[in-house]
């Protein structure tokens, strides 16, 4: 007997649960690339996307995952040997900086640990520092999704405005986006990359990146863009193939189309409202079984925690067993440990994570946590009492 027979949960921070609406969509026969419905369905995607972004200006999709979308960003923007200000709270921020280093570009790496948020003081010194101008982009991640760190962006607009410098402002919403609150142009955000696996609900496989006028007069002074990352016909396409460089992703776009729905009818303040409660009641949980001495959420200040993933630890081995034992009695799987500690290293087995980005609700998060409940009784994991019923009377506030 196994209790965990039944429809599994993917708890991990991306790939994301799919709707049903979104997989309906997919299932279908191969539409025609040359005409028909989908030359007009992917123009349809265009204006959508940019209402979830809160931008007007330019987006490219790429197929690719996110780190392709990393990738695009810096092909068309930062030429060999110019200046990189990477601001890393977490595995992603570094992943994001050693490819702009592989890319040629001179990278700084302004590291704020994995606990704490970008510190936009530090930004402006670094900036204010650097009197040849030699930095052309300043990379920032919304959400690190291994340290469940979020940043706050329009800071970062501001301490690049108080220094007078002219770097682009580049910003990794992969994890972020459709979850926590984002205003591409009211923060002042020159570039910024997602992927379609997160908060957008659709399987892996569609990397977006989108810029500024500004980042776009960028991308003209480039001496060379290789083809295939160069987002100049990709975001103004003047035939359907130019949007891909070839074949569409056919049925991503089909399921795109029915996330953006689901989104917009929604309503995005709404999707990040709602992020934000059950993101309330799962901190809830985890603050109450704290008390135990064991479980640990990886950030004390509410204020800088994602409402998509939630990083913990529990002393190693335990967030492992905790992991395995709920997969195999619960049907919920957890996200691992990424960046916070070496795979090789036994600490690794200290930190999990929670996966709470997209197609989730109240029955889902609560499913979770009474999951994560019952691992830390069968484990004899030292907890406080009551996490699930105090993350109960949060939904019930909602
Ligand atoms: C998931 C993620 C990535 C990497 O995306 P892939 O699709 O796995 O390449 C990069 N940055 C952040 C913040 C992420 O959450």
């Amino acid at each position: 007997m196994t209790l965990a027979h039944g429809t599994p949960y993917l708890a991990i921070p991306g790939p994301s649960v799919m709707p049903d609406a979104v997989l309906r969509a997919m299932h279908r026969a191969s539409p025609n690339i040359y005409a028909g419905e989908l030359i007009e369905l992917t123009a349809s995607l265009m204006p959508d996307l940019r209402r979830v972004a809160r931008t007007e200006h330019h987006v490219a999709i790429y197929i690719a995952n996110g780190h392709g979308a990393w990738e695009a960003a810096l092909a068309n923007t930062v030429r060999l040997g110019e200046g990189v200000l990477a601001l890393a709270t977490g595995r992603f921020g570094h992943g994001w900086a050693e490819m702009a280093g592989r890319l040629g570009a001179d990278v700084s790496v302004l590291d704020f640990g994995k606990s704490a948020p970008v510190d936009p003081a530090r930004v402006e010194a670094a900036l204010r520092a650097d009197k040849a101008g030699k930095i052309r982009a300043v990379l920032a991640t919304h959400v690190d999704t291994s340290s469940s760190v979020r940043s706050d962006i329009a800071a970062i607009r501001a301490a690049i405005d108080a220094a007078g410098h002219p770097a682009l402002l580049m910003v990794d919403c992969i994890a972020s986006l459709g979850c926590d609150v984002f205003e591409m142009d009211a923060w002042g955000v020159d570039v910024m990359v997602a992927g379609s696996q997160k908060g957008l609900m659709v399987p892996p496989g569609l990397g977006f990146v989108f810029f500024s006028d500004k980042a776009a007069a960028r991308r003209r002074e480039m001496d060379m863009v290789s083809p295939y990352w160069d987002w100049t016909l990709r975001a103004a396409p003047e035939v359907f193939y130019q949007y891909f460089f070839g074949t569409a992703p056919t049925h991503h776009l089909y399921g795109l189309r029915a996330a953006l729905d689901m989104i917009h009818a929604e309503g995005i303040e709404a999707v990040w409202a709602r992020h934000a409660q059950l993101a309330r009641a799962i901190w809830t949980a985890c603050e109450a079984w704290s008390e135990g001495g064991a479980l640990r959420l990886n950030l004390a200040d509410p204020a800088h925690r994602s409402h998509a993933v939630t990083s913990l630890s529990l002393p190693a081995p335990k967030a492992s067993d905790l992991r395995i034992w709920l997969e195999a009695n619960t049907g919920v799987t957890l996200g691992i440990g990424l960046g916070m500690a070496d795979p090789d290293d036994p600490a690794w087995h200290g930190f999990f994570r929670m996966g709470h980005m997209g197609h989730v609700n109240a029955h889902m998060v609560l499913g979770m946590l009474g999951s994560v409940e019952a691992g830390l009784a069968a484990l004899d994991i030292p907890h406080g009492r009551d996490g699930l019923s105090a993350a109960a009377r949060v939904v019930a506030g909602a």
